[in-house]
């Protein structure tokens, strides 16, 4: 079965929050795991000042991987938020992360292979032939001299780092829940 537990024991979502959210966002997510509870407690708790907290679960909320009901407070008339987890989503987020990542590399690998490349010998500021040419091979920043520049390293990054996007887009349920961490 997979629970909220076992969702963030993945070193994968882990990162994923740890990029997103920071190491406080972690804390926030611990802390509101398994119950239902309002930003004030989680807040309380921690030691977090309450705008800390509330910036973390909007951000959560953003990604759909958290929500609030919103109820009165009778006796002093404020709004109180109650949040709770949607962590198991987690694991589409990253897909789709993911996706929009290598759709961009992709992008980027195409440009590559399209376009000739000169570089400026002073400053290694890299610039499209059309405009070295129409800049008469003079560098846009120092005026420094334009030369051909070979762009197979560029290429070669992009195209492992696409090899390995799409490996794990293939296996995307195995990394993400390993059947190892539900103990
Ligand atoms: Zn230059």
């Amino acid at each position: 079965m997979i629970t909220e537990k076992t969702t963030l024991d993945s070193p994968i979502v882990k990162q994923f929050f740890e990029e997103i959210l920071g190491e406080e966002g972690l804390m926030v997510i611990n802390s509101l795991m398994g119950r239902e509870v309002t930003d004030e407690v989680i807040s309380k708790e921690l030691g977090f000042k309450i705008n800390i907290v509330r910036k973390i679960l909007y951000k959560l909320y953003d990604y759909r991987l958290a929500s609030y009901i919103r109820t009165k407070d009778k006796e002093i008339g404020w709004y109180i938020y109650t949040w709770r987890l949607d962590l198991p989503r987690v694991k589409d987020v990253i897909m789709e992360k993911k996706m929009r990542i290598l759709e961009d590399l992709t992008n980027k690998l195409e440009y590559e292979l399209n376009t000739v490349f000169f570089e400026c010998s002073n400053d290694h500021f890299r610039i499209p032939y059309d405009i070295a040419s129409e800049r008469d091979f003079r560098c846009p920043q120092c005026e420094g001299s334009l030369e051909y520049c070979n762009n197979q390293n560029v290429v070669e990054t992009l195209e492992t780092e696409i090899k390995r996007l799409n490996v794990e887009l293939d296996n995307p349920v195995p990394e993400v829940f390993n059947p190892a961490r539900l103990q």
